[in-house]
């Protein structure tokens, strides 16, 4: 079964094709099939914005699609950035070390024990027979005061994961996906499609 991949991103086609592969399920970015949608991600859930766009280039290709939506949830700042996480503080000049230096900022004032974070990872597939099989994962750590780590990308320096002693941006990329957000969704989608009759090679 062709599966259309709701991203312009090669790296998660590669993460998430692999294991579907697994499962006979062949992967394709929406490109290949000249399809080029820029999904408005108005939702205020990662699951509502994860289904909006799997479901809009179902629509557009006819076929399943699937689609991840995450970000980072700081209990401290009830639950934000959470989905704007891509675009917090609004402004378009920042970048992602912009972003993660006015995330330090912002926490500034909070103490060692109030520091716990959420990396979240919501995946979604719609069918057009109007079938939904949708998985979330979470990482649990805690927010450090400065960068510590240069692999990874986006908030993983400042993001301190406890089982491993070490931020996110001091793993490896095959430590962060045995314990990641995403490979804990992929795993419960993996699942589920099993559970939903997917086959399994
Ligand atoms: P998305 O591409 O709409 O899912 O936006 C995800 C945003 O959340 C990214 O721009 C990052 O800022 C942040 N994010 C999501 N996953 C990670 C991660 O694994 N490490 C660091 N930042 C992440």
């Amino acid at each position: 079964m062709k599966v259309v991949l709701a991203s312009k991103n090669p790296h998660k086609l590669r993460e998430i094709g692999q294991l579907l592969e697994k499962m006979d399920i062949e992967l394709v970015l929406e490109s290949e099939l000249g399809v080029d949608i820029d999904v408005e991600e108005t939702g205020t859930t990662f699951e509502e914005n994860s289904f909006l766009k799997a479901n809009a280039v179902m629509q557009a290709t006819g076929l399943p699609a699937l689609a991840d939506d995450s970000g980072i949830a700081v209990d401290a700042l009830g639950g934000q950035p959470g989905v704007y996480s891509a675009r917090y503080g609004f402004d378009e000049s920042l970048d992602d070390w912009g972003r993660l230096c006015l995330l330090l900022r912002n926490m500034e004032q909070v103490p060692e024990q109030q520091r716990q974070a959420q990396f979240v990872c919501v995946i979604t597939m719609v069918t057009p027979q109007g079938q939904t099989i949708q998985a979330r994962g979470e990482a649990h750590g805690i927010l450090l005061r400065q960068a510590a780590g240069h692999n990874g990308f986006g908030y993983d320096p400042i993001f301190y994961y406890p089982p491993l002693g070490k931020s996110f941006a001091e793993l490896s990329p095959e430590e962060k996906n045995r314990v990641s957000h995403r490979a804990v969704a992929l795993k419960k989608l993996e699942e589920k499609l099993k559970e939903a009759g997917y086959a399994h090679k």
